[in-house]
């Protein structure tokens, strides 16, 4: 708790948390991380886009590689354990072993990645996306706000943007990616359990859809000539939420919307929003889409507008491996709790990592569900749940080195 404390000092904004990727606040949390692994007993580099790793040898080499880790940067105005916790308590579980002077068969390694969020250059899952080689090149192209490429900032962080390729880390030899998180969502809290064995990676649509009707004058085309958009639209965004809250585990948000020509005294011609849908089961989420699409259509029809509905971007869910996920559900028993199973409606750095290895994932209760907020907030007691649960599961790994 103190740890977190200390790295929510490192900021690129005085007076708020926000540490965004290849900045001195994030190179600074980085070497306070760097220098409590090395305490451990790990050996520590920085791969070519920058995320910090830490390895705690084992004591068979054929054994494997277990993966621990979660991300360093942040959000605007964060809070500070959205990323931090993760990566802290696969630290205290490694000082664990450390303290003991124990080596498991298999290596640890602890990943802190450098960006999950994306907010300097848009790019979700960056530090993960060059790990598991899943990095688009054209994505170097990208600028920030100032104009600095990405490229030229993973440079100036102490990277090299040409051999992010070949920086993508081999799967031979990796058992599975483990990730501790903040729930950010309200179900633990809700049932007064400390932590929760996550299922899966809900999956999303973004998409974006375009009534199309008629401008005109607002005091003289009588309502029943009227081709509004904006009511069309209304509708829609009605009908979305009534959608999501017909099928257990969907949700559906509306979040942008714009009318043309946007004039108080004109009937609104064109309306343009986006639609994101998510659910933890693929067959779902596509069901809930056709069956959105279907009443998209029943409105314009009704409405006489023109309505086009187009895929911005679909990804799958993400499931967590069912061996991986029990072993740490048996874990969260030998600590004297009940275990939850749970989706997350959020993405994590575990979407990417399923490119090579079996991914499991722990979130911790955090207060009111809140998180990207400075409010966010968990408590010592849970957090010392998380960490013992990962210690027991490293052990339940061991003994059963095969299981993952
Ligand atoms: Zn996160």
């Amino acid at each position: 708790m103190a740890r977190c404390d200390d790295l929510a000092m490192h900021s690129d904004e005085p007076g708020r948390l926000t540490r965004r990727y290849g900045t001195p606040a994030l190179r600074a949390a980085q070497d306070a991380v760097a220098a409590w692994m090395e305490a451990a007993g790990m050996g520590v580099r920085r791969d070519a886009v920058g995320n910090l790793l830490g390895r705690y040898h084992g004591s068979d080499p054929a054994a494997g590689t277990l993966l621990l880790g979660s991300h360093l940067d942040s959000v605007r105005d964060a809070g500070r354990y959205d990323g931090p916790l993760g990566v802290l308590v696969g630290l205290a579980a490694v000082e664990h072993l450390h303290a003991r002077g124990e080596r498991l068969p298999f290596a640890i390694e602890l990943v802190a990645f450098a960006d999950e969020e994306g907010l300097r250059f848009g790019t979700a899952y960056l530090g993960s996306g060059v790990f598991t080689g899943a990095l688009d090149a054209a994505s170097l192209a990208l600028a920030d706000d100032a104009g600095v490429t990405l490229a030229d900032a993973i440079r100036a962080f102490g990277g090299e943007p040409d051999a992010l390729a070949a920086a993508r880390r081999d799967g031979a030899d990796l058992l599975a990616y483990l990730e501790v998180h903040i729930e950010q969502g309200p179900t633990l809290e809700a049932r007064n359990l400390p932590v929760g064995v996550v299922t899966a990676i809900a999956g999303r649509s973004g998409l974006q859809v375009t009534f199309a009707g008629e401008a005109g004058h607002a005091g003289t085309v009588a309502m029943p000539l009227r081709r509004d958009a904006l009511c069309a639209a209304a509708e829609f965004v009605l009908a979305a939420e009534e959608t999501a809250r017909s099928l257990p585990g969907l949700v559906a948000t509306v979040g942008q919307i714009a009318a043309e020509p946007g004039a108080g005294n004109v009937i609104p011609g064109l309306v343009r929003l986006s639609l994101d849908v998510r659910h933890a089961d693929d067959a779902a989420r596509d069901d809930a889409l056709r069956r959105l699409r279907a009443r998209t259509d029943e409105i314009a029809a009704h409405r006489r507008v023109v309505a086009t509905w187009e895929l911005v971007n679909d990804n799958p869910a993400i499931a967590c491996e069912p061996a991986l996920a029990a072993t740490l559900a048996r874990a969260v028993e030998q600590t004297g709790h009940h275990t939850h199973r749970l989706p997350s409606g959020a993405g994590h750095d575990g979407v990417m990592l399923t490119h090579l290895c079996p991914v499991a994932m722990l979130f911790v209760r955090c207060a009111g569900g809140v998180s990207h907020n400075p409010a966010e907030s968990v408590t010592a007691e849970d957090v010392a749940v998380a960490i013992e649960t990962v210690d027991r599961c490293l052990l339940l790994l061991a003994t059963a080195p095969s299981s993952p």
